[in-house]
């Protein structure tokens, strides 16, 4: 049975809110890209409880958490947040407040993002449209046909360039095609994974085969968060295997489950348990003992884009009491 909310207890729920906001700004201004999430939500859903959802505070903690997803390149959930709180501080504190003023500020920064990432991918489109339109590099993106266990075929995929087509119906849980190519160490993977088009797919933590190199075509399979295929990895030998029957046709996907720890690639797979990135999301499960042991802090501080960029630049650590509240 849950206890009765006394004031105490109350008390010591304010105090655990202000607690993770203090120590998901702090993560922030600091640049850290794990661990400010589950501090801003679980912050946020103690404010939510405590002050309903329409409080200044849920703004001060929507507007900060979108910063945080926009600097990590989640633009497409940073969004609605913003919307959200600006709609609370329109309410609540006034058209012309300072907290309204500074969270359309960044909002318009947001669009500015959205607009020149949709301009970036306007042009890699168009460069693949061009290739795709050239027979030559067509025939460049051959398949080696003897390597797969069924009939392959390559041709334009919706969601990227090329795609890895079935030519046959395939049941599920089937070996499909090899994923070859060349074995490089940790280091070598680092200095190829600049490039702009790479095919490198990590084994453990010191080895990834590079299918550029003595691919056998598998490295043309496309991401989606929907996939129907899936690798299977045993020592150094890579299947893709079929997650589920596959029907002739059909281009085979694989979810890339690129790490949450690096920056967000987004996604365009178009299905509509689509996470808008390739890469996964952190699992939201327990706060840490570390977290909730933290000693309690009265000073609850926001921060808005202009004042975090000046951290980034500097390289200022930013204590919590050196982060001016500009909202
Ligand atoms: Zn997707």
């Amino acid at each position: 049975m849950k206890p009765p909310h006394t004031s105490k207890n109350l008390e010591k729920l304010r105090d655990a809110a202000v607690r993770f906001h203090n120590r998901a700004t702090k993560y922030h201004a600091q640049g850290e890209a794990v661990r400010p999430e589950r501090l801003y939500l679980r912050a946020l859903q103690l404010q939510q409880m405590l002050c309903g959802p329409e409080h200044p505070e849920v703004a001060h903690t929507l507007n900060n958490l979108a910063l945080y997803y926009k600097a990590l390149g989640r633009l497409a959930e940073a969004r609605p947040l913003y919307e959200r709180a600006l709609a609370i501080f329109r309410t609540t504190q006034g058209a012309s407040h300072d907290n309204t003023a500074a969270t359309l500020f960044n909002l318009a920064e947001l669009l500015k993002a959205q607009a020149k990432e949709m301009e970036q991918r306007a042009r890699q489109t168009e460069r693949d449209a061009r290739e795709m339109a050239d027979a030559r590099h067509t025939a460049e993106a051959t398949l080696r046909q003897g390597l797969g266990r069924y009939r392959l075929r390559v041709g334009p995929s919706r969601i990227h360039r090329f795609g890895i087509f079935a030519e046959e119906s395939i049941a599920p849980g089937r070996k499909i095609i090899p994923y070859l190519g060349e074995f490089i160490s940790r280091r070598e993977r680092v200095r190829r994974s600049s490039g702009a088009r790479t095919y490198l797919l990590r084994l453990d933590s010191y080895w990834s085969i590079d299918g550029s190199t003595g691919g056998s075509g598998a490295e043309l399979i496309n991401h989606s968060c929907e996939p129907n295929c899936r690798f299977h990895v045993r020592g150094k030998s890579v299947w893709v295997v079929s997650l589920r029957k596959i029907h002739r046709g059909e281009e085979l996907l694989i979810d890339y489950k690129f790490s949450y720890r690096i920056p967000a690639v987004p996604c365009f797979c178009g299905t509509p348990t689509c996470r808008g990135m390739i890469n996964t999301r952190r699992p939201l499960n327990r706060i840490s003992r570390d977290i909730l042991l933290d000693r309690v802090s009265t000073h609850c501080v926001s921060v808005n884009e202009r004042s975090l960029n000046m951290k980034v630049k500097t390289g200022v650590k930013a204590g919590l009491k050196a982060t001016p509240i500009l909202m």
